[in-house]
């Protein structure tokens, strides 16, 4: 692929300085530990793990809500620091999980959808209502919706409505952050599937967050699992739910199982429940719920090998095999070795 990925995050980190407890003593929370990762232009790379994990911050540093505390994002070859809000908004727009708290009751649907083109102060106000009732028209809701307002809508609606205010700005990357888990799972489908023709229409990239499987297999190129604030394994979809390397990937991927969707990705039958974020395990973090756990995990972090078919794992169990092939190849896939 020419040129650099739309967005590249290097060894990033964001820490938080958290206090409870007795005497309210300060602790350091590691949201996000040393991740690399590469969105290209076109795809959709969908990050999963259980909610704590380090997704959500991971996607609000490279929307620059979060400065990391290490580490560089870089947006279409350029250092995200040296952007300025409004040149990120234009690259980079969101779509919440709840269409229900995202959007403002007293605002009409019109003047929700033409907000970004005023926030960016667009220098043709004259064709705004026309942009945005085409947008509305592309995410399926008629324009007779302009002059509506939120509590008029149906869930589904609402979530046109905010895809549709994500859009109306021609952003090349939309960040979607559970984008149907507050939608009846009817609609859910047609949710998806208009992200999917959206995409193709509109040259979208995604960065998918989502305790929906199904949805990441349905609609993903590249998935990155996350644990404890790292990246423990990054593959193309068909490889990752084919053949799961890491132990805690085929935990999860045995998650969609689960009969309640609404459970999603915490039913892991890992047995031994999520580590407290703010006492990570030494080794490899996940060790106390590996059933493959060796000694030698509670005391050395394993490192990210590089294997044959482009995936990535960071697990002992690999390291050894894949050694000689474990050196990142030349160029773009440099940034991708990290640990854990
Ligand atoms: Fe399990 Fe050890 Fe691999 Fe960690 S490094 S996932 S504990 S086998």
């Amino acid at each position: 692929m020419n040129g650099p990925p739309l967005v590249e995050a290097r060894e990033v980190s964001c820490t938080f300085t958290v206090s409870g407890g007795f005497m309210k003593r300060k602790r350091t929370l590691q949201a996000v530990n040393r991740v690399s990762l590469r969105i290209e232009r076109g795809e959709v790379m969908a990050l999963v793990g259980e909610s704590g994990c380090g997704k959500t911050t991971l996607a609000k540093m490279m929307m620059g809500l979060i400065a990391p505390s290490e580490g560089s994002i870089e947006i279409d070859g350029r250092p995200l620091s040296s952007l300025d809000r409004m040149e990120v908004a234009r690259s980079v727009q969101p779509i919440f999980q709840d269409p229900y708290s995202s959007l403002n009751p007293r605002r009409s649907i019109g003047s929700i959808v033409t907000q970004p083109l005023r926030v960016q102060r667009d220098p043709d106000p004259g064709t705004w209502k026309r942009r945005a009732q085409e947008m509305m028209e592309l995410v399926g809701l008629p324009r007779r919706l302009f002059n509506q307002y939120p509590g008029q809508l149906s869930g589904g609606q609402r979530q046109r409505v905010a895809i549709a205010r994500a859009l109306v700005n021609r952003p090349r990357m939309v960040i979607c952050d559970e984008p149907t888990s507050a939608l009846d799972v009817s609609v859910q489908s047609q949710i998806l599937n208009l992200m999917q023709d959206l995409r193709a229409e509109l040259g979208l990239t995604y960065l998918l967050i989502s305790h929906n499987l199904a949805a990441v297999e349905h609609m993903a190129s590249r998935v990155a699992v996350m644990y404890l604030g790292r990246i423990v394994e990054e593959a193309d979809t068909a490889s990752l739910f084919d053949s799961p390397r890491h132990p805690y990937s085929q935990a999860l991927l045995e998650s969609v199982l689960t009969p309640d969707p609404t459970l999603g990705i915490p039913d892991t039958h890992l047995g031994v429940s999520y580590p407290d974020p703010l006492d990570v395990p030494p080794g490899c973090s996940f060790h106390p719920r590996c059933a493959k756990a060796m000694p030698d995990c509670a005391q050395r972090m394993p490192r990210r090998t590089e294997l044959p078919d482009g995936a990535g794992v960071a697990c002992h169990l690999h390291a050894g095999t894949h050694a000689a092939r474990s050196a990142p190849p030349e160029g773009n896939r440099t940034a991708r070795a990290q640990d854990g």
